[in-house]
């Protein structure tokens, strides 16, 4: 840098391209106002106006600081040092915002205290005013206790008891105390690896020292080498302070060591003496292994006697080893994960009534956070050429101002963050990413953890850190996501030909390639045999709709693979010679030895996934040049090795499928139902994709589970439906030696339990009867005809298919007409573009009064009945109708029972299949359940719309599984007109001493 560089604006010196942290780029309008100094160096301009003075005050206290004002120009080492002055100006001023910034977020203020409670040896603090219940009490001390001793924790809590605001307070409260014991521990590790470098930086000093002195002591012309030595030893002195100093230092070395080099030429056969020469004093270290003198001593091997004579030469002039210094400590990281984004802003607004204030990110998707509605490719297209951290795209331009709001204010949730995000028209998913690599607490969607690819992509690293999973009673099905894989034949292609492409130019590309042609070609071959055959034994190929005990067998024009036939599958598309050359080698076997053939696809796979991975050398090779072509199809082959590796070492918890048609695969015609497990999300994927291909489908979470809680210090999951936790234990394959179940907060007197058998057992052939809408109808006209009930009503089904045939009924039979006279009628429907919209209709409808509240039709497993908060007058009651079991058409659901009943699974602690099965239908269901009564002053009625819950033999069985905390205040009415009354009775007399309003009593509800 000249000097004319010098003195340009000291922002526009330290903008060196693409910065993720502090950079500040003044505006335009301060840069002209900047007055340009003349070459004395002397202000122009005496009273510049506010803006110039502040961009100029950096580079006026830089020039002060080396006394150059207006003087000659400054020396190297001045110049250096005036840097580091004005880059701590710069600093201070990223600390101290700048003025004219547009800030809209407050600026941050520590927040009051109140007196914490002593806890697992933390002090927790709650909001101030804020007094923790029990259950609050429960999670709290169970999470600090997992957290303080590293174990994995299952932690039930019912909704409505605080869950999140004592899941954060503890975790932040455990962190803080972490964050004081590892400053005080880095102190101690600083003055540590201080004294090991003074001790090296000694030791090379004398070893400089003796070595002179010895050249002096051998050397012909003593007189000249004494003077050399006398400067030598002022270079082991501490270098001086000012230029002049340094600069004496360098020619004094330079000198040295042309004397030595001159001095080696001269005598070739010196020789020394194996003792060590005159003044090289190694310092005593308390600890042995850290001694410098044991790092001198391994790498002087002149110090033994059978070293030869000539070797202390070169090791007497070898340099010493830098001492191992200590690496300092980090605070752990928080991952805090929910199911949804929607489940996270909720955990944000908590996380802003803390008096805690972490430096925390939330991790989204670009699809999500994105302002201008680009996907991954456009995005990288945009900003693929960074000149000087400009690129194509102007709110990635401004991400740093909205890093820079965020870091001010501190504390934010999702809404300020899309405010700040618009008011400086700046990238909120890099403004993420950038904070992401500093914060301390991360939000994001637990699929985000249990999936090995987004955890690549985001550069998640969960080593040692503790890993939170907030609702997650999905956890089972997300894992199971996490581990599969669905590859339509078009991607396969498409890959196949974009990595070949590649290939031409980089050569590791032909690795991956050489793994994706076959696995297409055989794909497509398995394709055609399989509907060849089916058109064959057409009626055979239906036998699993047909009868649903016995294994599973492929559907029509599917093939079907499982168990250790997933890994012969995988080796006849890799490796098929190997494979073949297996199989005539074993006589008489109809299989044969397939292990070769498999180790060999392994091997195959496990290159592939070598070079396709985010950091290593193909991607960088691509994207360094600012190309974006074929990373995609990278990515792609990254994301199917993953799954086929998975299930090559662990076929018994796989199953492969090669279908006609994915978005169908494994099911039978209930294509629309949410009773598929890890169905919820999966619906608009499925419309979306009716492409021939392959599937591979995870069997058990402990796939994706494991690894993550091996990485991680702990992993404790909590939500308000995880029993029973034997199982789930089974099913994640890790032990939880913390296990709680919270009692409910709320008295029994704000909940009515109801069980109904008005529609019989409402199995799927009940359901798809055709009085079915019409006896619903009846059902809830008996409560809403008589405006019974206020506010919100919620109703959940077991499949859209149903709620659409109701809808359609009531319309034409004048039911809905007669209801819509007491309520708006609003319902759920696959997919998530219509739910903000019929959540807007649902709540006005509450917020108007003029009808008294709405009925909210829904499907168990959807975003309704699991994502949402339904408090007050929002829900104040739901009819819970049928039980949600899994489809059993649905082969996934087959395989996965089926496995569970294996002896594997047994020996695993996994639940046999009867019970796995039962247990999916009751989670759902409860979730469901507990949308109504959120807080200690709510109140609600929940019905149990079943004969299975009333008089049935089963009943007790089936009310056992419903959630512990409203179990024992189920009813079962003789007449309709005893429930009316009962329930208006119910209301009435909350109305008249509402909860909270002086009146409220009993006992909670949970016991
Ligand atoms: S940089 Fe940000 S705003 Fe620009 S395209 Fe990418 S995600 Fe969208």
């Amino acid at each position: 840098m000249g000097i004319t560089d010098f003195f340009r604006p000291v922002d526009a010196q330290f903008d060196g391209g693409e910065s993720e942290g502090a950079q500040i780029s003044p505006s335009p309008q301060t840069l002209e106002a900047v007055p340009v100094p003349d070459a004395s160096g002397s202000d122009p301009n005496p009273s510049p106006p506010q803006d110039a003075r502040e961009a100029w005050r950096p580079e006026r206290e830089a020039r002060e600081a080396f006394g150059a004002l207006g003087g000659a120009p400054p020396s190297d080492v001045s110049r250096r040092r005036a840097r580091g002055a004005a880059h701590d100006l710069q600093y201070d001023e990223w600390a101290q915002p700048k003025r004219g910034r547009n800030f809209v977020l407050r600026e941050f203020r520590e927040k009051t205290r109140g007196a914490g409670a002593p806890m697992a040896g933390c002090v927790v603090h709650f909001p101030a005013g804020l007094t923790p219940h029990v259950p609050q009490k429960i999670t709290m001390s169970r999470i600090l206790t997992a957290l303080t001793k590293s174990q994995n924790a299952l932690i039930e809590s019912p909704t409505g008891t605080g869950k999140s605001l004592a899941l954060l307070c503890s975790a932040l409260a455990w962190q803080e105390t972490k964050r004081a014991e590892v400053k005080v521990a880095n102190e101690r590790v600083a003055e540590r690896n201080a004294a090991k470098t003074l001790a090296f930086e000694e030791a090379c000093a004398r070893r400089r020292h003796a070595r002179v002195a010895q050249k002096a002591k051998d050397s012909k012309d003593s007189s000249e080498m004494d003077s050399t030595i006398g400067r030598s030893r002022e270079a082991v002195l501490p270098a001086s302070d000012d230029g002049a100093g340094a600069r004496a230092d360098a020619a004094l070395a330079r000198e040295l060591d042309e004397a030595l080099a001159e001095r080696e030429k001269e005598n070739e056969k010196v020789s020394f003496t194996l003792g060590r020469p005159d003044g090289l004093v190694v310092p005593k270290l308390a600890d042995p292994d850290d001694d410098v003198s044991v790092h001198v001593i391994k790498n002087e091997p002149h110090l033994s006697d059978s070293v030869p004579e000539r070797e202390p030469f070169a090791s007497e002039f070898a340099p010493i080893a830098p001492p191992a210094l200590e690496r300092p400590q980090s605070v752990p990281k928080i991952y805090l994960c929910s199911r949804t984004h929607s489940q996270l802003h909720q955990l944000m607004r908590e996380l802003k009534r803390t008096p805690y204030a972490p430096r925390y990110a939330v991790l989204g998707s670009r699809k999500q956070y994105c302002p201008i509605g680009k996907n991954d490719e456009e995005c990288a297209e945009l900003t693929k050429n960074k000149n000087r951290g400009e690129t194509a795209c102007g709110w990635y331009n401004k991400k740093d101002a909205v890093v820079e709001e965020l870091r001010r204010a501190r504390v934010w949730d999702m809404e300020d963050l899309d405010t700040v995000a618009k008011s400086h028209l700046g990238c909120q998913y890099y403004a993420m990413r950038a904070l992401h690599k500093n914060a301390e607490l991360i939000l994001c969607p637990y699929n985000y953890v249990f999936d090995e690819n987004i955890r690549a992509a985001l550069e998640i690293d969960l080593t040692g850190a503790a890993v939170i999973i907030d609702e997650g009673h999905n956890v089972e099905d997300v894992c199971r996501d996490g581990a599969s894989m669905e590859i339509s034949v078009t991607e396969l292609e498409d890959t196949a030909s974009q990595l070949g492409s590649v290939a031409k130019f980089l050569d590791d590309a032909d690795v991956a390639a050489r793994l994706m042609r076959p696995l297409k070609d055989w794909v497509n071959r398995s394709l055609a045999e399989s509907s060849s055959h089916a058109s064959k034994s057409s009626k055979s190929s239906f036998k699993r709709f047909n009868g649903f005990s016995g294994p599973v067998e492929a559907a029509h024009g599917e093939a079907l693979w499982k168990g250790d036939d997933v890994a012969t599958a995988i080796a006849r598309a890799l490796a098929p010679r190997t494979l073949a050359g297996s199989r005539e080698k074993k006589s008489g076997g109809a299989r044969g030895d397939a292990s070769a053939a498999v180790a060999l696809a392994r091997s195959i796979v496990a290159d592939a996934s070598r070079v396709t991975a985010f950091d290593g050398a193909l991607v960088r090779e691509i994207s360094q040049n600012g190309n974006t072509f074929g990373l995609n199809a990278i990515t792609t082959c990254h994301r199917v090795c993953a799954a086929l590796l998975a299930a090559l070492d662990a076929p018994a918890e796989f199953a492969a499928c090669v279908s006609a048609d994915l978005s169908r695969a494994g099911e039978t015609d209930q294509k629309t139902s949410s009773t598929s497990f890890g169905a919820g999300d999966r619906e608009k994927e499925k419309t979306e994709k009716n492409a021939a291909g392959l599937a591979l489908w995870c069997l058990r979470p402990a796939v994706s589970f494991r690894p993550v809680a091996a990485a991680a210090r702990c992993v404790v999951v909590t939500s308000g439906t995880l029993s029973p936790m034997g199982s789930l234990e089974g099913e994640l394959g890790v032990s939880f030696p913390v296990k709680v179940e919270a009692p409910h907060v709320v008295p029994s007197r704000q909940i009515h339990v109801e069980a109904s058998d008005v529609l019989g057992d409402f199995t799927a052939k009940a359901q798809d009867a055709d009085g079915t809408p019409r006896a619903l109808g009846q059902f809830l006209l008996r409560y809403l005809s008589r405006n019974v009930i206020p506010g919100g009503v919620l109703v959940f089904l077991p499949k859209y298919s149903l709620i659409r045939r109701v809808i359609e009924r009531w319309r034409d039979d004048g039911t809905l007409a007669a209801i819509e006279k007491h309520k708006t009628v609003v319902w759920e429907e696959p997919g998530a573009q219509t739910l903000t919209p019929t959540l807007e209709t649902f709540r006005r409808s509450i917020d108007s009064g003029d009808k008294k509240g709405g009925v909210f039709l829904a499907v168990y497993r959807g975003k309704v009945s699991e994502g949402l908060d339904f408090k007050d007058a929002n829900a104040r009651a739901v009819f819970c109708v049928g039980i949600p079991f899994p489809a059993v058409g649905d082969v996934k659901v087959r395989l996965k029972k089926e496995y569970n009943s294996s002896a594997y699974a047994r020996s695993e602690r996994m639940l046999p299949g009867g019970d796995w099965y039962a247990h999916q239908a009751f989670r759902a269901y409860n979730q469901a359940l507990g949308r109504c009564v959120r807080h200690l002053h709510d109140y609600a009625a929940i019905f149990l719309v079943d004969a299975r819950f009333a008089r049935h033999a089963d009943a007790d069985r089936n009310k056992s599984m419903v959630s512990k905390w409203m179990r024992h205040l189920v009813r079962v009415f003789a007449s309709p007109r005893e429930s009316v009354g009962t329930l208006e009775e119910f209301f009435r007399g909350l109305e008249a001493d509402p909860p909270g309003g002086g009146g409220a009593g009993g006992e909670p509800a949970g016991g």
